[in-house]
């Protein structure tokens, strides 16, 4: 058992995919953690207000189901028992670049699981119920952060109840896992500090998402579909995934003012307008259910809190409150999984310390910089290589997207490159391991480049073990 305690109380706000992992993260640091949540939390997985994008599909990278794991002993045991299924990324997932074939179907050792976000929600915050120190307080709003009277630390936390009453809980260190950030960026006003720096990419992306009963012979054991756009010409893709109600996800998405409509026959014409007939072939005779849900996003953001040498102590912004990726990439709920294992790390490494606290606000935003990099930059590339995007361009960005096209080219032939940029893009590696002089020997080899077409596209070549469907045929 670790050294107890760094402090005696922490407040999480928000018990979201950033705020569970976190609260666990510090169950073992604190005699008590507290999480605020202006929801009222269900007992079952039914989505809720506080966080709409629940409706819509949310992979679980392999990268947030290692942290997961990391953090929650036996977690594969929890998602089974909640009705998650296993997924093999080699096998069960179906990632289609158009212009390209698609990937022989191998096992790459790559796992993770499919469920709905809110089943996933309800198995953590299950489990982190199960920590007899942490306190969960629904129905409470934050409405500040409370500093010092220096300003140097937080000191406490204002929420109101469900009821309006203003109450005020004293805390040594406050997560602010509130999604928005607004509470960060509130204390950083209220002592007088400058708003951190900010990275945006204006994408002006619209989702609009149904869910289907799908015949069992118009998803080819697959569990995972992505159709991604014929960038940058088009913006148009496609998300097939399996529920744990054994029901499908079809999220369908596009740019400005090409997004997606939410009604049933307009929705199915847009689905058969993607590069690829994959995601029309799953749901031209499937049972729609229900309404079809929509969502707009217009901009990612990622705020350089670790640019500051004077944040205040005991204060941790974490997940969406740090970065909101585009979602299309599947990347925010692994991303803060690994945010709060890196958290976790922090506090044992200073837990023998005289004053835990002292400097463990500055290292984690240090810390976790090197995790938003990644599925930064692997949604960045794709998304500046749209000419409307808002946001300023990498002088490399050019050779970065053509070296990614390379790597997914050489993918198809060497199962090597196959695993590595699976890895990367499950967030288990970084993306830099795509640039090592044996990756780059082999993407700029005459081999690859002969199997590339004048305009990127692949020559056809039969797949592996003829396991993939190959693209199907809209007809
Ligand atoms: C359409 C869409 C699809 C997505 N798909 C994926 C995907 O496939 N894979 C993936 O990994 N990520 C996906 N994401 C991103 C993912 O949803 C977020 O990255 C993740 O939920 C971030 O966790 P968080 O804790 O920061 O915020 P959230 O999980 O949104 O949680 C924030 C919580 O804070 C609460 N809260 C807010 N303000 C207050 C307050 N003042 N007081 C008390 N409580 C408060 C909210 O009610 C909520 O419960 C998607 C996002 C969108 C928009």
């Amino acid at each position: 058992m670790p050294n107890r305690f760094s402090g005696e109380r922490a407040v999480v706000i928000g018990a979201g995919m950033g705020g569970l992992p976190a609260a666990q993260a510090l169950a073992d640091y604190f005699r008590e953690v507290v999480v605020l949540e202006r929801d009222a939390l269900p007992s079952d997985s039914t989505p809720r207000p506080g966080v709409p994008q629940g409706k819509h599909p949310h992979g679980l990278l392999a990268g947030g189901f290692k942290a997961l794991c990391d953090l929650f002993p036996g977690f594969s045991s929890t998602l089974v028992q909640a009705g998650a299924h296993s997924v093999d990324s080699g096998l069960e997932v179906y990632l289609e670049y158009p212009g390209q074939d698609p990937f022989p179907a191998r096992s790459l050792g790559v796992a993770t699981f499919t469920m709905t976000r809110p089943l996933l929600e309800l198995a953590v915050r299950r489990r982190v119920h199960e920590r007899p120190n942490v306190v969960f307080r629904d129905g409470c709003r934050v409405v500040a952060i409370g500093a010092t009277p220096d300003g140097n630390s937080v000191a406490s936390v204002s929420y109101k109840t469900g009821g309006g009453k203003l109450e005020i809980l004293p805390a040594d260190l406050v997560v602010d896992a509130s999604g928005r950030g607004k509470p960060t960026l509130d204390l950083l006003e209220a002592t007088g500090r400058p708003m951190p720096e900010e990275t945006v990419i204006g994408v002006d992306f619209g989702y609009s998402t149904a869910v289907y009963t799908i015949a069992p012979d118009a998803t080819p054991d697959m569990k995972v579909m992505y159709t991604m756009p014929k960038a940058p010409e088009e913006s148009r893709m496609g998300i097939v995934l399996l529920r744990e109600d054994g029901k499908w996800f079809a999220a369908l998405g596009g740019r400005g003012t090409d997004t997606p409509p939410a009604d049933g026959d307009a929705f199915a014409d847009y689905a058969a307008s993607l590069p690829t007939a994959t995601v029309y072939h799953a749901i031209k005779n499937a049972t729609l259910h229900g309404h079809i849900e929509k969502f707009a996003f217009p901009e990612s953001r990622r705020r350089h809190f670790d640019s500051s040498n004077d944040f205040p102590r005991g204060l941790i912004p974490i997940a969406d409150s740090v970065c909101r990726f585009n979602p299309v990439y599947g990347q925010g709920m692994s991303a803060a999984a690994q945010e709060a294992v890196v958290l976790r790390n922090l506090l044992a490494a200073h837990a023998g310390d005289a004053d835990p606290l002292a400097t463990l606000s500055s290292e984690f935003l240090l810390a976790i910089e090197s995790i938003v990099e990644n599925p930064w930059t692997l949604a960045a590339l794709p998304d500046l290589a749209y000419p409307d995007a808002r946001g300023k361009r990498p002088a490399d960005l050019e050779k970065s997207i053509e070296h990614h096209i390379a790597v997914t080219q050489a993918a198809h032939q060497d199962p090597d490159i196959h695993k590595l940029l699976i890895e990367v893009l499950n967030l288990l590696k970084p993306v830099s391991a795509l640039k090592a002089p044996e990756v780059m020997r082999k993407v700029t080899s005459e081999e690859v480049k002969a199997c590339v077409g004048p305009h990127g596209a692949r020559r056809s070549e039969p797949s592996a073990s003829g396991a993939n469907p190959g693209y199907a045929d809209a007809s």
